[in-house]
């Protein structure tokens, strides 16, 4: 029960990674807030836990008053934030010369501005508190370049935030840290061709997709007391497909 008591939200619950993030804090003694943009998704993922510290809540975080009432709400709830994980993410396949103006300021409004939302509503509530942990979510492509250029850039800038925001928070007792996974099956994969996803797990030294699973897994290591002198990193949990 290595995170007994604390209190954890988690962005993008609805599915994918930021659902086995839900469980895995759950599983591990969290009160948790699971944040979707669609709040039957975000109550789907508390209801399999089946347990009423686990609470689903609506919430598009890439809009500022939005951000605050979640933050807002789960101290209401629970009465402090121990733990946020910036997981919500999006992307669109476009070529950089194709791009229209409304899918860069989406994807950055989300991945980026979002992230840093997300980050300053729960860092207020930590200082008052004195301690907590933020985990941001960037991927592998942040740093191949391998992706389309709004979402290479976004999650190239949340690890700039990460640096920064670490370096800041960290006399007030809040750690914050980079999670960088590689390909993962989850539904963002689903429409990807199965040729596409072949070549992927070729180039992955333990021969395999990641699983939503390893990802909660960093998670949970980089929120817990064992990663008390981590903060300002990216951890790779890529399969060894690529070094940061
Ligand atoms: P996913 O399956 O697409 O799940 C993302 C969740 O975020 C969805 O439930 C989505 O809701 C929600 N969401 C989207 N926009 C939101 C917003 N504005 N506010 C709140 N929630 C929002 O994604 P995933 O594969 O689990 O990825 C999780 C994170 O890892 C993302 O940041 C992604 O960029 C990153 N990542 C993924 C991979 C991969 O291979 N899967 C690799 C590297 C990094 P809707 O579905 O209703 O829109």
């Amino acid at each position: 029960m290595k995170h007994q008591d604390k209190v954890v939200l988690v962005t993008g619950a609805g599915q994918g990674m930021g659902q086995a993030m839900v469980a895995r804090f759950a599983a591990e003694g969290a009160k948790v807030i699971a944040v979707d943009i669609n709040q039957a998704s975000a109550d789907t993922t508390a209801a399999k836990e089946g347990n009423a510290n686990v609470i689903g809540l609506g919430c598009d975080i890439s809009d500022p008053a939005a951000v605050r009432d979640a933050m807002v709400k789960a101290v209401d709830t629970f009465g402090r934030l121990d733990v946020l994980v910036n997981n919500a993410g999006v992307g669109s396949v476009d070529a950089f010369l194709d791009t229209p103006d409304e899918h860069w300021h989406k994807v950055i409004g989300v991945n980026l501005t979002g992230t840093f939302l997300c980050c300053r509503e729960a860092g207020r509530i930590m200082q008052q508190q004195g301690s907590g942990a933020i985990i941001n979510v960037s991927s592998t492509a942040a740093v191949s370049g391998e992706g389309p250029s709004h979402y290479v850039a976004s999650k190239a800038g949340v690890m700039g935030l990460t640096r920064s925001i670490a370096r800041e928070l960290a006399p007030m007792g809040i750690r914050v840290n980079t999670l960088v996974p590689g390909p993962t099956n989850t539904p963002m994969m689903a429409d990807i061709p199965e040729e596409w996803t072949a070549q992927m797990v070729a180039a992955i030294p333990l021969g395999r997709m990641g699983e939503p699973a390893d990802i909660a897994a960093a998670a949970s290591f980089l929120a817990s007391d064992d990663a008390a002198f981590i903060t300002g990193q990216n951890i790779a949990v890529n399969g060894g497909m690529a070094f940061l």
